[in-house]
């Protein structure tokens, strides 16, 4: 007999990144930003006072509400909910709106944590195959869920579904749709417009990839204010922690800082995508800050074996439609590089 509920006994849990304690490595696979936050961000952080530490935060982090509303652009304050990182947002979304009889659906491959979350919530998860080209597919609208997600730019896959057909998928489903724009701000578009336009809708936002503050765990909720409303009852009361919110609060400040460094990473994303297709890697067109490399017929456990003996760090997934590829977060210059200079011997 289990002291565990049966459905936690179900689950092996979600298997996060490998995480090596040596300081001399290429880490290109956990989709961390390569650069430092902003110099704002050092100082907010060694600015926290005793009294800071001492006393509980502002339960729903009322200072970041406001700089992100005006740094975004959004309706307010009420339309944002501040989350101990993305992940935690999608913890609060299963538990709000699925239960046993309440289901949740979206497309695959995609982020392996939703079907965890699922099965701890004890719901049903209806996993759709992503259509042609990565497109919507047709029966997600029609699935008849409580919470419906799309992943977008999708992990792993690198791809982009534009907001038009988000749109249109928002007008379809029943229940919510929540957008996890974990990796969007490398995109071209998003879909903090349609917000506004619907109130079934969440978007996620991480500051751990564009931000470069994974360490710190902050993410963020956009909704109309009477979903927020709903989702603040099932937060903890003081979910974010006081330096993460000095932290991601002078770092949705410094825009521009931001924009440089995402740029920076749009660059190098294109170089290695050039790189890896010389050496005779499959990698299509990314709107993330990693590549999904496929390796036309060689083993890519082996290679990733090989990169780490290196002390390379890339990521590959033990899973039908993703054992012949390589998931390449994009690093520095130096870093990417490396990783390539070490391909060419390895291959
Ligand atoms: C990184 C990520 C998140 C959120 O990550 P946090 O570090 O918890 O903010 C959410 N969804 C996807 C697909 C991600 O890759």
């Amino acid at each position: 007999m289990s002291y565990f509920r049966a459905n936690i006994e179900k689950t092996s849990g979600y298997v996060p990144g490998f995480q090596p304690s040596e300081a001399e490595v290429v880490k290109l696979n956990t989709n961390e930003n390569p650069y430092p936050p902003s110099p704002r961000v050092i100082k907010a952080v060694r600015q926290i006072g005793v009294e800071q530490l001492r006393r509980y935060p502002n339960s729903v982090g009322q200072l970041f509400r406001e700089s992100a509303a005006k740094c975004l652009g959004l309706g307010g304050p009420e339309y944002i909910m501040c989350t101990n990182g993305g992940d935690e947002l999608l913890t609060i979304a299963f538990r709000a709106f699925c239960d046993e009889g309440r289901a949740a659906a979206y497309p695959v491959p995609t982020y392996t944590l939703y079907p965890v979350l699922a099965t701890l919530q004890n719901c049903r998860a209806i996993e759709v195959p992503f259509g042609d080209g990565f497109r919507l597919p047709g029966e997600l609208g029609r699935a008849g869920v409580a919470l419906t997600i799309v992943c977008n730019p999708n992990a792993p896959t690198t791809t982009f579904i534009e907001p038009s057909a988000i749109r249109s998928l928002a007008e379809e489903v029943g229940g919510v749709l929540l957008v996890d724009e974990a990796y969007v701000d490398f995109a071209e578009s998003n879909c903090l417009g349609l917000v506004e336009k619907f109130d079934n809708m969440i978007i996620l936002r991480s500051m751990s990839k564009g931000y470069s503050l994974a360490g710190m765990r902050f993410g963020f909720a956009v909704a109309q204010p009477k979903l927020i409303e709903g989702l603040m009852k099932v937060k903890d009361s003081y979910n974010v922690n006081a330096a993460a919110l000095a932290a991601a609060t002078a770092a949705v400040e410094d825009q521009e800082y931001h924009r440089e460094c995402v740029e920076k990473i749009k660059a190098e994303r294109g170089r290695l995508g050039g790189e890896l297709a010389a050496l005779g890697f499959e990698v299509p067109a990314s709107s993330t800050n990693f590549l999904l490399a496929g390796c036309r017929g060689r083993k890519a456990k082996e290679i990733y074996e090989e990169l780490a003996r290196r002390h390379i760090y890339v990521r590959y997934f033990d899973y039908p439609e993703l054992r012949d590829k390589l998931r390449i977060t994009v690093g520095t210059a130096q870093q990417n590089d490396k990783l390539i200079e070490a391909l060419r011997k390895i291959i």
